[in-house]
C-alpha cells in the first residue's frame, strides 16, 4: 500500500489570526509528524456570528502568518466555496482530491465540546482523526453527549485513516481573536500578540474599527 500523506487541517475563523492558533498548529505538527497543516478560514462558520472582516482580509492575514513555516499552507476551500462553511463538506472535497492522505481535524477544546451539534459528525469521523488541542479557560469535562462520543473514539495514539480522537496538551496561551478584536476597537496595541506582518496588515487595511 502506497504510503499516506498525514495532513491537520485546522479550520477557524482566523478574525484575526494569532499567536495561540500558530504555536498550537506547530506542536501538533510536530508532536504527529504531519507532512503538512492546512490552515481553512470558514466563509460564514455554522456555530458563530458572521466574521467582522471579510474571509478575503482573513486569508490574507493567515497568509502573512505562515509564511515562514514551509509546513504550514493557506487552503481557500470554504471561502471559495462561499454560504455556510460545512467541515464535512471541506473534508469530503479534500478527500476527494487527496485519495492518499490521512486527515487529522485540529480542534480546540471549546470547538470540540459542541460537536455534538456539528453537522453530520458521525461523518467527520469516518472522513478524519481528530486532535484536541487543550485551550486555556475551557474544561475538558464535556456534556454528556460529547463525553460519550469521546469515550468511543478515544485512542492514545492514530493507528487507523480515520475514527479516533486523540487529545494533546498545547502550551497555553491564553488568546482569543475576540479578545483582540477588543484590544483593536480600544486602540490598544496588539503586538507580541500576532505575527508583526498581520498587526501591519490590519493597520494599513483599517481593520476592526482600527483608525
Ligand atoms: P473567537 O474569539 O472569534 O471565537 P478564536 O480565537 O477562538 O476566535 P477561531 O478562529 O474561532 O479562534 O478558532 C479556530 C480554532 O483554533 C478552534 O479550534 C479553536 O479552539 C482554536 N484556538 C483558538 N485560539 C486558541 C488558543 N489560544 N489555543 C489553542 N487553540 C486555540
Amino acid at each position: 500500500m502506497a504510503i499516506k500523506r498525514l495532513i491537520g487541517i485546522n479550520g477557524g475563523t482566523f478574525d484575526p489570526i494569532h499567536f495561540g492558533h500558530l504555536r498550537s498548529a506547530l506542536e501538533v505538527l510536530m508532536h504527529l509528524n504531519l507532512d503538512e497543516v492546512k490552515f481553512i478560514p470558514s466563509f460564514q462558520p455554522v456555530h458563530k456570528d458572521c466574521p467582522e472582516v471579510s474571509a478575503v482580509h482573513r486569508c490574507e492575514m493567515v497568509r502573512l502568518a505562515i509564511k515562514r513555516q514551509p509546513k504550514f499552507v493557506l487552503d481557500t476551500i470554504e471561502a471559495d466555496r462561499e454560504g455556510e462553511s460545512y467541515m464535512v463538506a471541506t473534508l469530503a472535497d479534500l478527500k476527494k482530491n487527496n485519495s492518499d492522505t490521512i486527515l487529522v481535524l485540529m480542534m480546540g477544546t471549546d470547538a470540540f465540546a459542541k460537536f455534538n451539534a456539528w453537522h453530520k459528525w458521525q461523518e467527520i469521523l469516518q472522513l478524519a482523526n481528530i486532535v484536541i488541542m487543550r485551550r486555556p479557560g475551557c474544561m475538558s469535562d464535556y456534556g454528556n453527549n460529547v463525553a460519550e462520543i469521546l469515550d468511543k473514539y478515544r485512542a492514545e495514539k492514530l493507528t487507523q485513516q480515520a475514527g479516533q480522537i486523540i487529545e494533546l496538551s498545547v502550551t497555553q496561551l491564553d488568546l482569543s481573536a475576540t479578545a483582540l478584536r477588543g484590544f483593536l476597537q480600544n486602540n490598544q496595541a496588539v503586538d507580541y500578540l500576532m505575527p508583526a506582518s498581520v498587526v501591519e496588515y490590519i493597520k494599513n487595511n483599517n481593520l476592526y474599527g482600527i483608525n
